[in-house]
């Protein structure tokens, strides 16, 4: 089992850390990365995650408490996420750059240089790149750790885009990306997939799709997908069309 440890920056509450205008705290972006990055990761084989911030955003839990929680999980890898500030007025730094404790640190330079490209080319912010910090959650876990910094709140365009959901979406995925390049992490096959080898179809089931399949209508594969409405009006106007053409009588 690989483990990922995630912690969303502070907490709704904390005073300061948030957009000038007040309109977002640096958690909402934070907690929303998270939930995606968690979304996204349970669909990768033999991965565990154990968020380590107040889901709810109400109690900003002591980065101590939160280091604790991942060391003594045994969590192999730690990814903290944040959005930058300089000052706390609206001004021109911008950007996107990731923290490590030690650049001597291998594994977690890697991983840091992996995040931060996918993290520039799926954004196309500015590289402000791979930085030493003497941080908290990256000092005291103990395994490889990790701290991206996606964006400043204190730049106009910047936090309009850490508002919005894309972006956040973008960031989530540009992380996972950064996560499969070094540590090679494999998708599950797919529920509908596997559904379809174990469905058995009967006589009469047969003989339509084979009879379907004459006409054009269908090529007969995976019978137990889930449709969506363009497919299902692509096979409406296909019959239709082939009744005016005279294929169908
Ligand atoms: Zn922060």
């Amino acid at each position: 089992m690989f483990k990922i440890s995630l912690s969303a920056g502070h907490a709704k509450t904390t005073p300061g850390k948030q957009t000038p205008d007040g309109s977002m705290k640096e958690w909402e972006f934070n907690s929303a990365v998270v939930k995606y990055l968690m979304a996204e990761l349970a669909n990768y084989e033999d991965v565990a995650v154990l968020r380590l911030d107040d889901p709810t955003g109400q109690r900003d839990i002591p980065l101590q408490e939160r280091s604790d929680r991942a060391n003594a999980w045994g969590a192999n890898v730690h990814i903290d996420i944040h959005a930058n500030a300089y000052g706390s007025t609206w001004n021109d730094a911008c950007g996107i750059e990731t923290f490590v404790y030690k650049k001597s640190l291998k594994e977690a330079y890697s991983l840091a240089q992996k995040v931060q490209s996918n993290l520039i080319k799926a954004t196309g912010l500015k590289d402000r790149g791979v930085k030493e910090g003497d941080l908290h959650m990256l000092r005291e876990t103990k395994m490889t750790a990790i701290l991206v910094e996606c964006g400043f709140m204190t730049n106009q365009e910047e936090a309009k885009l850490l508002k919005s959901d894309n972006y956040r979406r973008i960031v989530a995925g540009a992380i996972l990306a950064g996560l499969v390049e070094q540590y090679g992490l494999k998708k599950k096959a797919k529920q509908e997939e596997t559904k379809v080898t174990s469905y058995q179809l009967n006589d009469q089931e047969k003989r339509m799709i084979e009879e379907l399949t004459k006409l054009g209508i269908t090529d007969g594969k995976n019978p137990e997908r889930t449709v969506n409405q363009l497919y299902l009006w692509k096979v409406v106007y296909g019959v239709i069309k082939g009744i005016r053409e005279g294929k169908i009588k």
